[in-house]
């Protein structure tokens, strides 16, 4: 046991992959100490709200589901539109995520983790035995110490910009509204696509219990002069959807970083950092819950063990680095076909993408093979067996391959 230390593991940020994180460690023997920068959890937040099927196993949080989402209607750029999904199996779930990010925390503080609000830290020392981090709290600063200091404070991440960790390669913008008056079909999201709207990626409404939140996301680079806001508005007044909107009234509206692409060093000696911190939102669809709690799963066991032996090193840590790399080509492939049939397209090669799609037999296909945590092996069977897409093949084929 290291005696110069007070906390095995300081985590900063009690997000839903903090608080995870902390419930892991706990479970692994390993005394933690969460730092969260605002006086309550969850607030503010930043999401569509959408925890796929395997992160919700792995936390039980059926409770704080507002709607079972089972299907998808998807529009293209001019109004064709395709519906997917089959009403027995669930796709993913739409949470409340105050309540999701507080039960996530509730439960490491179960397990024995401590916390502080209105806490974050100023400064961080690596010594040979310890990390020193000055934090400031409500009642004044102070310094405590730990084997391992952990990030999961988010896209702009202090952690991994103290200790120059790397920057994710893709920091990509999203813009959201919460309304009422929406008249979606339960249990089935909308997917609308267009330069105008969603340059390069896509826009949604997802069912929400009595609301429905509608955003968009993209590149800073793909929108030039504009800004978000007006991409979400260009939505909302499209002479071809524009119906759909007209009953709706704004309760709320979110902005936020979805940060995409692992960063070079996620681990250094005796620092790690995981989750939106690390880069890991999914490039296909942003989605950063159920990658940061992967991170999690496959990390703690290892670093739990290296806390036990003193075994933190930069050798260490480098060859904790060595076990994201499958997740690392993982996300890479899926950029890769995200880009193909998607980012890369323009409006008119997106209705062509589309008039494919609605075809029955690629239906089945979508709904047989479609899988939102996992879309690499259904787009490879598109470009393998659909003549049409096989002149995507070449640009995708590289980073597919070799990813
Ligand atoms: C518009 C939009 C829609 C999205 N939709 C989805 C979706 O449907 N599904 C999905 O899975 N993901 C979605 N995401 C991404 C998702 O919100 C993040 O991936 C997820 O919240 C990451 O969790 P985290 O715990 O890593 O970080 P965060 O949720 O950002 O939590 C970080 C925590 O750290 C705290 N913190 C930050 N800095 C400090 C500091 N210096 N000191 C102390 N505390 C600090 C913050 O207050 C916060 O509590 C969306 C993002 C956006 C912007």
């Amino acid at each position: 046991m290291n005696d110069s230390i007070d906390y095995d593991v300081i985590i900063v940020g009690a997000g839903p992959v903090g608080g995870y994180l902390a419930t892991k460690f706990r479970e692994n023997g390993v005394s933690v100490l969460i730092l969260e920068e605002h006086s309550e959890i969850g607030r503010p937040f930043q999401c569509a709200g959408l925890v796929n099927p395997s992160a919700m196993e792995k936390v039980g949080l059926y409770d704080t589901v507002l709607t079972r989402i089972w299907g998808a209607r998807m529009h293209s750029p001019s109004g064709l539109s395709i519906e997917i999904g089959q009403q027995n199996r669930v796709r993913t779930w739409s949470v409340c995520r105050k309540l999701f990010d507080e039960a996530v925390v509730r439960e490491a503080l179960e397990s024995g983790a401590e916390i502080s609000l209105s806490s974050k830290p100023i400064n961080a020392v690596r010594n040979e035995d310890n990390v020193e981090v000055e934090i400031s709290t409500p009642l004044g600063n102070k310094t405590i110490t730990c084997s391992l200091l952990c990030g999961a404070d988010g896209a702009h991440s202090w952690v991994r910009r103290k200790f120059r960790m790397g920057r994710p390669k893709e920091m990509m913008i999203g813009f959201q509204i919460e309304v009422t008056g929406y008249p979606g079909v339960d249990g089935k999201l909308d997917v609308y696509t267009g330069e105008d709207i969603a340059p390069g990626f896509f826009a949604w409404a997802i069912p929400s219990g009595d609301t429905t939140r509608i955003g968009t996301w993209t590149r800073p680079d793909r929108l030039g002069e504009r800004n978000c806001e007006e991409l979400l508005n260009n939505l909302l007044k499209k002479e071809i959807w524009k119906e759909r909107f007209n009953g709706c009234k704004e309760i709320g509206r979110y902005c936020g970083p979805i940060p995409s692409g692992l960063i070079s060093k996620p681990l250094i000696e005796r620092v790690a950092v995981f989750g939106d911190a690390a880069g890991l939102c999914k490039p296909t669809t942003g989605g950063g819950i159920g990658k940061g709690f992967e991170q999690v799963d496959l990390l703690v066991p290892y670093l739990s063990e290296a806390i036990k032996k003193e075994k933190l090193s930069e050798t260490d840590m480098e060859k904790m680095r060595k076990l994201l790399i499958p997740m690392k080509k993982k996300l890479n492939r899926s950029k890769a076909l995200r880009n193909a049939f998607l980012t890369e397209a323009t409006d008119d090669e997106l209705d062509d993408v589309f008039s494919i799609w609605s075809r029955p037999e690629i239906i089945e296909l979508i709904n047989e093979k479609g899988d939102i945590e996992n879309p690499i092996p259904l787009g490879i069977q598109m470009l393998r067996d659909v003549p049409e897409f096989r002149r995507l093949t070449k640009k995708a084929a590289a980073a597919i391959i070799l990813g």
